[in-house]
């Protein structure tokens, strides 16, 4: 087990962030069909919270991708484990991940949803580290910027553990020991 160190951000600031998100995809989005695409297993807590703050009928699909490298960091060459099954053309596609760390990974994703001609791709995310971008990638909705911590809760692991934590904590991995 690794030691939990200090709430980062607490339950109340989620909340509040993620209503705001909702709100803005709303008034965004609103008349369009959008399809919401959660980033396993990550997202899967903020999406279940930020669709719900979204005040029209929208479609919704997952995909698991992974990456070649340690645990705590992406090499920028990834894999689609588990792939959509909607067909996205001519839609308005939106990225929805939990943190948004190097960029690589939506840097990809993006190029690839591209490729399958959706109508739009824009990225949502709940956390991000800019210190550590990479990719220079526009955020079309990002919740919270932190700084250069590995972070798990709301949905954020480390070893498969903490997914469950209601609000996001710094932990201390086995580098930092
Ligand atoms: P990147 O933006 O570097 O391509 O990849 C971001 C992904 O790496 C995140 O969605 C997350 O799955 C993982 N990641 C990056 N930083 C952290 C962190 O501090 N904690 C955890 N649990 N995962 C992280
Ligand atoms: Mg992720
Ligand atoms: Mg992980």
């Amino acid at each position: 087990m690794k030691e939990l160190r200090k709430v980062l951000v607490s339950k109340a600031q989620l909340e509040s962030r993620v209503k705001e998100l909702g709100a803005a995809i709303s008034r965004d989005y609103e008349g369009k069909e959008l399809v919401l695409i959660g980033i396993l297993k990550g997202a899967a807590v903020f999406m279940a919270d930020l669709m719900r703050e979204i005040t029209f009928p929208v479609a919704i699909d997952y995909m698991s991708v992974s990456s070649y490298g340690s645990s705590s960091t992406t090499s920028g060459v990834i894999t689609i484990k588990q792939d959509i099954n909607t067909d996205i053309r001519g839609k308005h596609v939106l990225l929805v991940e939990d943190l948004i760390d190097t960029g690589l990974t939506l840097q990809h994703l993006g190029q690839l949803f591209a490729l399958r001609e959706a109508a739009s791709v824009s990225i949502c995310t709940i956390l991000s580290k800019p210190s550590r971008r990479l990719a220079d990638i526009p955020i079309d909705y990002c919740g919270i910027e932190i700084p250069d911590e590995f972070v798990v809760g709301y949905g954020l692991d480390y070893a498969e553990q903490y997914r469950n934590l209601p609000e996001v904590w710094i932990v201390e991995t086995e580098e930092q020991q």
